[in-house]
């Protein structure tokens, strides 16, 4: 079948070449492909680089898919599918929810998969943020079914990057039954997710191997910031003589609540507050922690956030500084993509210079291995974890 084919620019070729998979607009020379089409990709002298897709809504208007012809659009997401899921095996995750895509750092670009729980209680929750995977979801599907033996697969396509791409915001069964429950686990810990309402697909499974790396140094008393589920907090109370953790979100609350006692948790105190307002007021009340988690939603969901962002990273992190012990550990997180990791460092500098507080660099960390980041895609690296220990 003959493709459309899109021209692009000496500077978006270049791109590609670096190992970028995306060509902007503005490097866009012609296009008569159509939304969400499978398209050629060649230079402005009519070379042929490889093979993309097409978006005619957002500012990315092209998703390289690499140098081959792609011709079998189900071949080649059933090959990159069975890759992705293989090199997961190599992780041996502790825990049955998982994720199984991350889009192009698994050359599926637009694709999530995330797996919750094993066969037969399986449930697989898959997003397609782009034109074309969105085309394709009935393909993924049957794919999904055939490599995962799922119960049910839900289509979470509810993220509102989405509108980039013209698409509607829907949350649909894609194969088989979804309940509203399932149990996983993580590590020890057993939780039970809602993949239609929770946030994300239902949990955070880009922290897991930082819930575990959180365990080493959990003692005294323990702070929980941006709880959620308890992802940290329920880790920790093993360990600590008590944890108080805090959301703002009533359901994520009630469900710590509920985690603690389905896992025989006696320790924690969960509270529904706004963490900057909580944090000043424990600051005023003298309360000290040897062990503090921050790990708030990305506050830079763009780049003219940026600023505003920085300003409220380094406003918790000073103030959590001031409440940590001398000893104590602070394991601080960040997920915007727009703040690097020398940005994070150097507010937590700042951060640290103002609670006047003498620091050390304990560990830099980034989001679970089963969110791989690719190499040369810095948006890719979006989660930065540091451990950070208050000498005095
Ligand atoms: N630490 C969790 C994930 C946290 S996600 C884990 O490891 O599983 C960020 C959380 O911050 C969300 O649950 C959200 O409800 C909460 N949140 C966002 N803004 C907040 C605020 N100002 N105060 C308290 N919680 C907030």
């Amino acid at each position: 079948m003959a493709r459309a084919v899109v021209v692009v620019s000496a500077r978006g070729a270049e791109r590609l070449r670096s190992g970028h998979p995306w060509v902007y607009r503005s490097d866009i020379r012609s296009s008569d492909a159509e939304s969400g089409d499978l398209v050629q990709v060649s230079t402005e002298r009519g070379r042929p680089l490889g093979s993309g897709y097409w978006s005619s809504a957002s500012q990315i208007a092209l998703r390289f898919l690499g140098g081959e012809a792609v011709d079998d659009e189900r071949a080649m997401l059933r090959d990159r599918v069975s890759a992705a899921l293989a090199f997961r095996e190599t992780l041996a995750i502790d825990g049955t929810a998982w994720r199984a895509v991350n889009a192009e750092a698994d050359r599926l670009p637009g694709l999530i998969v995330d797996v919750y729980g094993a066969p037969p209680d399986r449930i697989v929750v898959v997003q397609t943020l782009t034109q074309s995977m969105d085309r394709l979801l009935p393909v993924v599907t049957d794919v999904l079914n055939e490599l995962l033996e799922p119960q049910g697969i839900l289509a979470r396509n509810d993220p509102k990057v989405r509108r980039l791409e013209g698409l509607s915001e829907v949350v649909l069964v894609a194969s088989g039954t979804v309940p509203d429950e399932i149990s996983v686990r993580e590590g020890p810990v057993e939780y039970v997710v809602d993949v239609r309402r929770g946030q994300k697909t239902g949990l955070f499974l880009d922290q897991r191997e930082n819930h575990a790396m959180a365990v080493g140094f959990a003692r005294g008393r323990a702070l929980d910031a941006f709880s959620y589920h308890g992802g940290f907090a329920l880790r920790l109370a093993r360990r600590c003589d008590q944890v108080t953790a805090l959301d703002s979100s009533a359901p994520a609350v009630a469900e710590i609540v509920a985690g603690a006692r389905r896992n025989g948790i006696a320790n924690i105190d969960a509270r529904e507050v706004n963490v900057f307002d909580e944090l000043r007021e424990m600051e005023i009340a003298r309360q000290r922690f040897e062990t503090i988690v921050l790990d708030p939603p990305a506050f830079a969901k763009n780049k003219a956030s940026i600023e505003r962002a920085a300003a409220g990273y380094k406003e918790i992190n000073l103030r959590a500084l001031k409440l940590l012990e001398p000893g104590g550990h602070l394991i601080t997180c960040s997920c915007s993509y727009n703040i690097t990791e020398d940005m994070f460092h150097a507010i937590l500098e700042h951060a640290a210079i103002d609670a006047r507080a003498t620091v050390s660099l304990v560990d830099k960390r980034a989001q679970a291995r089963d969110h791989p980041v690719l190499l040369n895609v810095p948006e890719t690296h979006y989660l930065k974890c540091f451990v950070l220990r208050k000498l005095a």
